[in-house]
C-alpha cells in the first residue's frame, strides 16, 4: 500500500508518507496530557479544524483511508510510550453502528498505530454492552450516565495482568474513555494511557466537564 501523498486537513498534496501539509501543521494545536482518573490523555491535535474536520470525514464520509495518516499524527504525540509494551484496544462502535459505516474508526486507527510502535492491537478486547444513542446535544451528566455501563471486556483472560493503551479518534468528555477504563480495571488489566486523535480544548481539569459535541 502506498503511504498517503494528500494533506488530512485540505487534501493537497504532500510528500510521501507526510499526513499534514505544512500550511496545515502550522495551525496544528497540540495539547498538553491531561489526566483523566490518574491515567493520562496522549492527543495529536485539540479538536478544532483541520483535524476536526478530518475525522468527521473518517467517521462521517466514508474515508476510512485517513486513518493511516492520522494514526501517524497520533503517534508522533505518544513518543513517552514507545518504552511500553502495551496492547491496544479500541474503543467499540456498537454493531447498528458498525453495519451503518462499515468500520470502527477506532479500531482502523489501532491497526495502523500498530504499526508504528511497540504496541500490540487487540481489537476485539472491549465490547459495547448496549446502544447508547447519539450522544450529541446530551448534558454531562446524561452522557456519564449513559456510558457508564456501556463497555464489557470480551477477551478477560487476554486482558488479565496486561498493560493497555485505550484509543479512541476523539475525547471530549472523556466518559466514554473512561468507562472503559473501568471495564479494563475490573478485568484486572492496567490502563497506561488513553491516546485519541484529539481531544477538546480547555484545561485538563475540565476533560471530563467538558461541552457536549460528537465523540
Ligand atoms: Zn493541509
Amino acid at each position: 500500500m502506498l503511504a498517503p501523498t494528500r494533506c488530512v486537513g485540505c487534501d493537497t498534496r504532500t510528500a510521501l508518507g507526510v499526513p499534514l501539509c505544512n500550511a496545515c501543521r502550522r495551525t496544528l494545536e497540540r495539547p498538553a496530557v491531561c489526566s483523566l482518573a490518574g491515567i493520562p490523555v496522549v492527543a495529536a491535535a485539540i479538536y478544532r479544524p483541520p483535524i476536526q474536520d478530518a475525522l468527521r470525514r473518517l467517521k462521517y464520509a466514508s474515508r476510512p483511508d485517513l486513518a493511516r495518516p492520522l494514526a501517524r499524527l497520533l503517534a508522533e504525540a505518544m513518543v513517552q510510550l514507545s518504552g511500553t509494551r502495551a496492547l491496544l484496544a479500541p474503543v467499540p462502535v456498537h454493531r447498528r453502528r458498525l453495519a451503518e459505516r462499515g468500520y470502527n474508526q477506532a479500531a482502523l486507527l489501532t491497526r495502523e498505530l500498530a504499526r508504528l510502535g511497540p504496541w500490540k492491537s487487540a481489537p476485539l478486547l472491549l465490547a459495547r454492552r448496549h446502544w447508547s444513542g447519539a450522544q450529541v446535544g446530551r448534558g454531562r451528566a446524561e452522557r456519564l450516565e449513559n456510558v457508564r455501563s456501556d463497555f464489557v471486556v470480551r477477551q478477560a483472560r487476554r486482558a488479565a495482568g496486561q498493560t493497555i493503551i485505550v484509543v479512541d479518534d476523539v475525547v471530549t468528555t472523556g466518559a466514554t474513555a473512561y468507562s472503559c477504563l473501568l471495564a479494563l480495571r475490573a478485568a484486572g488489566a492496567e490502563v497506561a494511557a488513553v491516546a485519541a486523535v484529539a481531544r477538546a480544548g480547555g484545561a485538563p481539569e475540565e476533560l471530563l466537564a467538558g461541552t457536549p459535541f460528537e465523540g
